[in-house]
């Protein structure tokens, strides 16, 4: 079996973003040399998540929009999590987002659905953030 290990790090410059990160996946992908085994694709830290969509614009302020009525940022003293850090919302963001995909390898190509892409979700960024890749198979 073969085994391929690889983090891919982010800076989402503001607080929250969505990244496309299905071209680096299929990168580590081509790089593992897998035809047919699975990938896992998963966020290495608590306030981020990795979960697959369309890459859509409108989709993606809809997420943000729906995650801010759901756990909205401000005011920050409404946590109980919020003891000398402000990210208590993240923390519930990503457990609404997900933590981690995965996804077939068919034919050394990831077996995604027509519309599907692969997303990083950022909900505490300004900062370096990895994200694991590890793939399997034959
Ligand atoms: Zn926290």
């Amino acid at each position: 079996m073969k085994s391929h290990r690889q983090e891919l790090w982010f800076n989402v410059p503001s607080r929250r973003g969505f990244i496309n990160i299905t071209p680096q996946v299929n990168e580590a992908l081509a790089t593992s040399g897998v035809g047919e085994g699975l990938a896992l694709v998963n966020a290495m830290h608590i306030t981020a998540s990795v979960f697959i969509n369309d890459d859509e614009p409108g989709l993606h302020r809809d997420y943000e929009a729906w995650l801010e009525k759901l756990a909205p940022h401000e005011p920050v003293g409404q946590y109980q999590h919020n003891l000398g850090e402000d990210n208590a919302d993240a923390h519930l963001k990503r457990q609404i987002m997900g933590r981690e995909v995965v996804v077939a390898v068919s034919g050394g190509r990831l077996d995604l659905g027509p519309w599907e892409q692969i997303f990083y979700g950022e909900f505490d960024g300004r900062r370096r953030k990895r994200v694991l890749v590890k793939i399997i198979g034959e």
